[in-house]
């Protein structure tokens, strides 16, 4: 079902019981602020979610509530998780889907890194 932005943040979404350890994943990336790991079902040969630590529904709620440092915090993991792709070079795409219109299934914010062949058109 797609997630209604203006529910209130639900405690148990996936990415929430992720990010408490309930549901192993293989850590791409982690500090403070940021996880990045697999997504389990990858549009491309490199598919990784970046997610905040905070809990965040969408990207207006993240950009809305996030303080500035956890705000930097992502931006800052985007790049990390990157280079530890060793992407950087070759180039990547970065999706974020908001909401109904946009299919966002998960209610935790999340950004999609999408790598390793050319992309054309291909969103997620
Ligand atoms: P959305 O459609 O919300 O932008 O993307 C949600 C993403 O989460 C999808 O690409 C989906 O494959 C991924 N996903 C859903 N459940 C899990 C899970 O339990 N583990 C992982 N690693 N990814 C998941």
């Amino acid at each position: 079902m797609a997630v209604d932005p203006n529910a209130p943040y639900d405690p148990d979404n996936i990415f929430a019981r992720i990010l408490r350890g309930e549901i192993p994943v293989v850590k791409v990336y982690e500090d403070e602020y940021a996880l990045a790991f697999p997504d389990i079902a990858p549009q491309a040969r490199i598919h990784v979610l970046i997610i905040p630590r905070g809990s965040y529904i969408c990207a207006t709620d993240f950009g809305e509530r996030a303080s500035e440092a956890e705000q930097a915090g992502l931006s800052r993991a985007i790049a990390h998780v990157a280079t530890r792709l060793g992407v950087t070079g070759s180039g990547y795409r970065v999706i974020s889907n908001t909401g109904a219109d946009a299919g966002q299934e998960v209610a935790h914010y999340h950004l999609h890194l999408l790598a390793g062949e050319p992309l054309g058109t291909k969103l997620i």
